[in-house]
């Protein structure tokens, strides 16, 4: 978890990497559709573009199904799921049947002024039409208001974890890494 510019995706690649399970990115899965123009691209691209989450439905059947996936079964790694209060329930559902838990949530903790600038030079590279400034704004609004509340409940089940994502990129995944390591597997 961690607002939008945190790192979640460029260290989540390096986590899936590190303990080889599949890194599952709604983001990606949902740029992916709108780049094929799939339905569900087509649908999840309105709320991406005014800054808004995908309605709590769609992105859960999404993760449901990608879940079930051959490659996920020993394990997986989420970015940017759950988001809602809806969604860690259902993610709880899901979970339950595979006889795995979830072994930690990760927390990047970053000062969300000095990403703005992080994103809208993201927005030059990378072209995402979400990456304007009253967009990134927005995301920022929807992370505090619908996000940020689900860390405390992370943190009451004790499987919390809190990381410093300001620096550089490697020093980020160092810390990531000596906190997940020393972390027993379900
Ligand atoms: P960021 O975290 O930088 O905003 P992401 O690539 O993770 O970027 O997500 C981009 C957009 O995809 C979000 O703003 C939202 O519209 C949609 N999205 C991603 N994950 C979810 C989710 N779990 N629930 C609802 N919408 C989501």
């Amino acid at each position: 978890m961690g607002p939008p510019g945190a790192g979640k995706g460029t260290q989540a690649k390096f986590i899936a990497e590190h303990f080889k399970i599949p890194a599952i990115s709604t983001g990606d899965i949902f740029r992916a559709n709108v780049s094929k123009g799939t339905p569900l691209g087509i649908e999840a691209k309105r709320f991406m573009d005014a800054g808004e989450y995908v309605p709590d439905e769609v992105t859960n059947l999404m993760v449901r199904d990608r879940i079930d996936e051959p490659d996920a079964v020993s394990g997986f790694m989420l970015d940017g799921y759950p988001r809602t209060l809806s969604q860690v329930e259902e993610l709880d559902g899901m979970i339950k049947f595979t006889g795995h838990e979830l072994d930690a949530v990760l927390v990047l903790t970053v000062d969300q002024d000095e990403i703005v600038e992080r994103l809208l030079q993201r927005a030059q590279v990378e072209g995402r039409t979400d990456d304007t400034e009253d967009v990134i704004r927005r995301r920022q609004e929807v992370y505090t208001e619908e996000t940020e509340p689900l860390i405390e409940i992370y943190r009451g089940r004790g499987i919390l974890i809190e990381i410093d994502g300001m620096g550089e990129v490697d020093d980020v995944t160092q810390r990531i890494f000596d906190a997940l390591d020393v972390i027993p597997e379900s």
